[in-house]
């Protein structure tokens, strides 16, 4: 008997998830944010870790930190929070919860890790279309998968990623409405959004919210969160392994989330390069880019060149995301992290070159 019949189908049928060798290469392809920190910020940190009893067990509530992260998200008194290794993690604590024939929804293109959980677990996945274009939920599409499916979790990512944008809000209240089952708002981005949905988790029973600091700047650190009603958190922390935060996240996180300023500064020149990088973009008549209230910016290249273009970027040093590969309304596609003023000018330049290597 082979050994790999020890294994699910559907473990056997999966790839997993590589990423990119980024060493020696500017890196804007993972959404990280470009800036470190200042030393006296740092010299305050190492101090909080010096006393960090090592030796121990991490809390295993992580109650400072999630009183602390409570508080900075305004998350209403009466709703609970469950804190993940990144929320990734949280992504599998809350499909591990689930029945074995439960059923998953989530728009695509959208986040892989939904579709990629879903399968390593053997349930039943569906990826409904975007409206090409813009990238829009299909409303009808999304409200006929949830009477066909009857899906235990809808994921909406807000913004999502990899298209950058932020679904109708009027379609993700029809969607609240009419599911049954958990509608998770996917916010790892609403650092660099002007909406969320924390303040409506008063309004549906059914809603969780789900958030990141890797985005904002602690990518490092892996700390994902989700609020939501008690009797739904309660259920997740039973499926959950006991020391899942480790101490030297806690205590990091709770110090940088008190400095929040430094933060908010940085994701200030983060948007305001979103919207010169954007400008050069749409100024290129051989790219379309698509508009983004992310932290970072998909476009479209000329019929197939997104994977020669990508190539010659890497050449001049700087790694960005291909997407080409995925397909569908992807075909032609990458994606850009919004980096330090510097890069973003080494991005555009070695662009302009590729494509003029086109001709
Ligand atoms: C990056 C990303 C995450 C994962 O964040 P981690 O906390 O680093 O695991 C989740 N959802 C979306 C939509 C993302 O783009």
């Amino acid at each position: 008997m082979p050994i790999s019949s020890l294994f699910r189908k559907e473990v056997l049928a999966m790839s997993a998830y590589k990423v990119a060798d980024a060493r020696g290469l500017i890196k804007l392809d993972a959404m990280e944010n470009p800036y470190n920190w200042p030393e006296d910020i740092k010299t305050s940190w190492l101090k909080t870790l010096k006393d960090c009893p090592l030796n121990r067990y991490p809390d295993p509530e992580a109650k400072q930190l999630t009183e602390t992260i409570k508080h900075l998200n305004r998350i209403p008194d009466q709703f609970d929070v469950l804190l993940g290794n990144g929320s990734d993690e949280i992504i599998q604590i809350l499909l591990m919860a689930l029945p074995s024939d439960a059923c998953v929804v989530a728009p695509t293109p959208g986040f892989v890790m939904y579709k990629q959980v879903s399968q390593s677990l053997g349930l039943d996945y569906h990826g409904i279309p975007l409206l090409t274009d813009t990238f829009e939920l299909d409303l009808p599409a999304m409200l006929a998968a949830i009477l066909q499916y009857q899906p235990s979790v809808i994921f909406l990512a807000y913004p999502n990623n990899p298209t950058g944008n932020l679904f109708s809000e009027a379609s993700i209240r029809e969607i609240l409405k009419v599911a049954k089952g958990l509608v998770v708002i996917d916010e790892a981005y609403s650092p660099f959004a002007d909406a969320s949905f924390m303040s409506s988790l008063p309004e549906h029973n059914n809603l969780l919210v789900m958030r990141t600091v890797s985005k904002l700047g602690l990518a490092g650190l892996r700390l994902g969160y989700i609020a939501g009603a008690p009797e739904i958190i309660e259920q997740l922390h039973k499926v959950r392994l006991p020391y899942n935060i480790n101490s030297l996240t806690q205590i990091s996180a709770h110090f940088a989330l008190s400095n929040k300023t430094l933060f908010d500064q940085q994701t200030q020149h983060i948007c305001t390069e979103r919207t010169v990088i954007f400008n050069q973009l749409q100024a290129l008549k051989a790219i379309t880019a698509y508009p983004s209230a992310a932290n970072f910016i998909l476009f479209k290249t000329p019929a197939n060149s997104a994977n020669k273009i990508f190539e010659s970027i890497k050449q001049q040093g700087i790694l960005i995301k291909n997407l080409s590969s995925q397909a569908g309304p992807l075909t032609d596609c990458l994606r850009v992290t919004i980096g330090k003023p510097e890069e973003n000018i080494a991005f555009l330049n070695a662009l302009k070159n590729s494509l003029n290597q086109l001709i």
